[in-house]
């Protein structure tokens, strides 16, 4: 019978997720920043939608609870891997969900996708309440990654299997006629997809929204049930004066 996992003490639980993922925090503190540093531009959780793309993972319904008890309650745009799926239509539907005495529309996204570690250092891995045996995070990408190793992937849609298609369908082009990388990278790739694909919504470069803030990284799950951000880029988009500006991720690190 496997035995349960014994608990980390504090410290070394973030010296295993900083070998791995150097600079990142707490999740808990990354999202109080985000309050902080989009108070400075007049984005205030009062007047602000937050957006969650990310996965579907139970294991995320930590960070999705730091999002809503700073932010408010969030629309959802999560799928299987954390692709961008909810695309214009979603967009306008969340669009339509602000209040009209919030004119102004600011929206705030949060594009993350999840990786695990376990306390041994391994990337993938994770531990999960109620369960001894070591799990898989993020399992979606985990599967994808496993299929273009084998060789035989499918691109065609699969309507019994539709995010996954989706997923996978996204990625092939940066994966095909190449070697597969490693678990962190095909995941930094997910991300990067998903933020391109917002941005080439226009959303970010005017249409009906107004401000609204990009905050994109990985969401680790570390050991002991830790969630972690390894921050990538945080950037507001102030539409009426059409100019972007990189908030400064240095600072988040003495919140
Ligand atoms: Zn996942």
């Amino acid at each position: 019978m496997a035995s349960e996992p014994v608990d980390l003490p504090a410290q070394d639980v973030a010296a295993v997720v900083h070998r791995a993922f150097p600079g990142a925090v707490p999740a808990a503190d990354y999202i109080a920043w985000t309050v902080a540093a989009c108070a400075e531009h007049g984005m205030t959780p009062e007047v602000t939608l937050p957006i969650l793309v990310t996965c579907r993972d139970e294991v995320l319904t930590d960070f999705k609870a730091f999002v809503s008890s700073s932010w408010g309650l969030t629309f959802s745009g999560s799928s299987l891997g954390g692709s961008f799926t909810m695309g214009r239509t979603g967009l306008d539907a969340a669009r339509r969900h602000i209040p009209e005495t919030e004119l102004p529309l600011r929206v705030a996204f949060f594009v993350f996708p999840h990786v695990g570690i376990d306390a041994d250092g391994v990337i993938g891995n994770i531990q999960r309440q109620g369960r001894a045996n070591t799990s898989l995070a993020c399992g979606a990408i985990i599967t994808m990654r496993e299929q273009f190793l084998s060789g035989e992937v499918r691109l065609e849609f699969d309507p019994t299997d539709p995010e996954m298609s989706l997923l996978r369908q996204r990625i092939a082009p940066h994966l095909l006629g190449r070697p597969v990388p490693d678990l962190v990278t095909i995941t930094e790739l997910v991300r990067e997809a998903a933020v391109d694909d917002l941005v080439a919504t226009g959303i970010t470069t005017g249409g009906p929204i107004g401000d609204l803030a990009v905050f994109t990284g990985l969401l680790v799950n570390g050991p002991n049930e830790t969630s972690w951000v390894w921050p990538n880029a945080a950037t507001v988009h102030r539409q009426h004066e059409a100019v972007s500006i990189d908030l400064d991720i240095a600072q988040m690190r003495d919140f």
